[in-house]
Protein backbone atom coordinates (compact mmCIF):
# COMPACT_ATOMS: atom_id res chain seq x y z
CA UNK A 1 0.00 0.00 0.00
CA UNK A 2 1.87 3.05 -1.08
CA UNK A 3 -0.74 5.48 0.84
CA UNK A 4 1.71 4.32 4.11
CA UNK A 5 4.57 5.88 2.51
CA UNK A 6 2.74 8.98 1.31
CA UNK A 7 2.02 9.38 4.32
CA UNK A 8 5.62 9.11 5.36
CA UNK A 9 6.39 11.76 3.07
CA UNK A 10 3.78 14.15 4.10
CA UNK A 11 5.26 13.87 7.97
CA UNK A 12 8.81 14.46 6.33
CA UNK A 13 7.44 17.89 4.96
CA UNK A 14 5.37 18.83 7.91
CA UNK A 15 8.78 18.30 10.17
CA UNK A 16 10.94 20.33 7.63
CA UNK A 17 8.14 22.67 7.65
CA UNK A 18 8.10 22.68 11.19
CA UNK A 19 11.60 23.20 11.43
CA UNK A 20 11.72 26.37 8.92
CA UNK A 21 8.52 28.25 10.29
CA UNK A 22 8.97 27.45 14.07
CA UNK A 23 5.77 25.75 14.74
CA UNK A 24 5.71 22.94 17.25
CA UNK A 25 1.88 21.15 16.42
CA UNK A 26 -0.21 20.38 12.96
CA UNK A 27 -3.73 20.85 13.88
CA UNK A 28 -4.87 20.56 10.23
CA UNK A 29 -3.64 19.25 7.12
CA UNK A 30 -5.33 19.76 3.84
CA UNK A 31 -4.55 18.22 0.93
CA UNK A 32 -5.31 18.24 -2.88
CA UNK A 33 -5.35 14.96 -4.08
CA UNK A 34 -5.82 14.85 -8.27
CA UNK A 35 -8.36 11.87 -9.57
CA UNK A 36 -5.44 10.79 -11.45
CA UNK A 37 -3.04 10.64 -9.01
CA UNK A 38 -4.01 6.59 -7.95
CA UNK A 39 -4.16 7.87 -4.90
CA UNK A 40 -7.10 6.25 -2.49
CA UNK A 41 -8.26 8.96 0.19
CA UNK A 42 -9.77 6.33 2.78
CA UNK A 43 -6.06 4.29 2.65
CA UNK A 44 -4.92 7.57 2.95
CA UNK A 45 -6.44 8.79 5.92
CA UNK A 46 -5.99 5.14 7.65
CA UNK A 47 -2.13 5.80 6.95
CA UNK A 48 -2.35 9.22 8.06
CA UNK A 49 -3.68 8.18 11.21
CA UNK A 50 -1.01 5.56 12.09
CA UNK A 51 2.05 7.30 10.54
CA UNK A 52 1.12 10.90 12.32
CA UNK A 53 0.91 9.21 16.09
CA UNK A 54 3.49 10.12 18.38
CA UNK A 55 4.69 13.30 15.72
CA UNK A 56 3.96 16.51 15.84
CA UNK A 57 0.74 16.30 13.91
CA UNK A 58 -0.61 13.38 16.47
CA UNK A 59 -4.25 13.74 16.27
CA UNK A 60 -4.64 16.28 13.18
CA UNK A 61 -7.68 16.66 10.58
CA UNK A 62 -6.94 15.70 7.30
CA UNK A 63 -8.81 17.25 5.00
CA UNK A 64 -9.12 16.07 1.29
CA UNK A 65 -9.73 18.09 -1.45
CA UNK A 66 -10.17 16.34 -4.82
CA UNK A 67 -8.69 18.17 -7.79
CA UNK A 68 -10.52 17.33 -11.28
CA UNK A 69 -8.33 15.30 -14.26
CA UNK A 70 -7.92 17.48 -17.02
CA UNK A 71 -6.39 16.77 -20.56
CA UNK A 72 -5.84 18.78 -23.61
CA UNK A 73 -6.55 16.32 -26.50
CA UNK A 74 -4.05 16.70 -29.58
CA UNK A 75 -6.67 14.81 -31.74
CA UNK A 76 -9.21 17.73 -31.53
CA UNK A 77 -7.15 20.24 -29.78
CA UNK A 78 -9.70 21.07 -26.76
CA UNK A 79 -9.13 20.76 -22.96
CA UNK A 80 -11.24 17.98 -22.49
CA UNK A 81 -12.55 16.44 -18.54
CA UNK A 82 -10.41 13.10 -17.88
CA UNK A 83 -11.80 11.34 -14.88
CA UNK A 84 -9.60 7.94 -15.04
CA UNK A 85 -6.00 7.65 -16.82
CA UNK A 86 -6.40 5.43 -20.34
CA UNK A 87 -10.07 6.76 -20.61
CA UNK A 88 -10.38 8.10 -24.19
CA UNK A 89 -10.89 11.80 -25.07
CA UNK A 90 -14.71 12.28 -24.59
CA UNK A 91 -15.41 14.90 -27.64
CA UNK A 92 -13.52 12.96 -30.20
CA UNK A 93 -12.99 9.47 -29.09
CA UNK A 94 -8.87 9.88 -29.52
CA UNK A 95 -6.20 8.53 -27.02
CA UNK A 96 -3.90 11.20 -27.76
CA UNK A 97 -4.35 12.85 -24.13
CA UNK A 98 -1.80 15.32 -22.65
CA UNK A 99 -2.75 15.11 -18.97
CA UNK A 100 -2.80 18.59 -17.89
CA UNK A 101 -4.33 18.58 -14.24
CA UNK A 102 -5.19 16.02 -11.62
CA UNK A 103 -1.90 13.95 -11.64
CA UNK A 104 -0.63 14.68 -8.52
CA UNK A 105 -1.05 15.11 -4.85
CA UNK A 106 0.10 18.12 -2.37
CA UNK A 107 -0.28 19.77 0.70
CA UNK A 108 -2.35 22.77 0.22
CA UNK A 109 -2.93 24.38 3.64
CA UNK A 110 -1.41 24.27 7.45
CA UNK A 111 -3.04 24.96 10.35
CA UNK A 112 -0.80 24.59 13.12
CA UNK A 113 0.57 26.26 16.56
ZN1 LIG B 1 -10.55 14.83 -28.70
Amino acid sequence: MHEMSLCESILQILQDEARAKGFQRVREVCLEIGELASVEPEALRFGFDVVMRGSLADGARLRIEPVAGAAWCMACSNRVALPRRGDPCPRCGSHQLQVLAGDAMRIKELEVN
